[in-house]
């Protein structure tokens, strides 16, 4: 599956999705790293699909936006997850300060808010995810760019 489009009628769908993709990652034998861009307006839900996915993943506490630290680290039992808000990133240099290359192993899975913003300093997406307004609701799209991101979206479609 290369592409998958779903309509979002409220946050509760948008958080789903998140769950969704944690759901075949667990389920899948081979751990292999997800990396996930996602686009979208302040607001249309990227930190709401993430925090869908890392609850999925297992992780009880909070899920906060980044927006301030960058990074926001999980650690969990099989899996690290980093979840990236680079829309303030002034410079990309601070991506290297931060040690940006570490956080692309087999065992993490990378969401990165405004990827746009950490260009040539970033591994490439597995899956390229735009979230749009349609009116107070969300149209998502979802857009394989490796194998790997292709086999996780026939899971996920099934
Ligand atoms: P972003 O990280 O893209 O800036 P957030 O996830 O922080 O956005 O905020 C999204 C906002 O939109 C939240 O207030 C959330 O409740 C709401 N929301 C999320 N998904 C939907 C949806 N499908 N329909 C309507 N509202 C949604
Ligand atoms: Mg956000």
């Amino acid at each position: 599956m290369k592409e998958l489009e779903y309509f979002l009628a409220d946050e509760a769908a948008t958080i789903a999705i998140g769950a969704g993709l944690a759901q075949v990652l667990k389920s899948t034998a081979v751990q292999q790293a997800l990396v996930v861009y996602l686009n979208g307006d302040l607001g249309a839900g990227k930190t709401t699909l993430t925090r869908g996915f890392v609850r999925g993943m297992g992780h009880q506490g909070n899920v906060k936006s980044p927006t301030y630290t960058l990074v926001e680290p999980y650690e969990l039992a099989n899996w690290r997850i980093f979840h990236f808000d680079l829309y303030r990133l002034a410079d990309p240099e601070e991506l290297e300060y931060m040690g940006i290359r570490d956080y692309f192993n087999d065992d993490c899975c990378c969401f990165i808010e405004w990827p746009e913003k950490g260009t040539g300093l970033l591994a490439k997406a597995d899956i390229i995810i735009n979230i749009a307004y349609q009116d107070e609701q969300r149209i998502i799209k979802l857009q394989a760019e490796s194998t790997h991101g292709e086999q996780v979206m026939t899971a996920l479609a099934d």
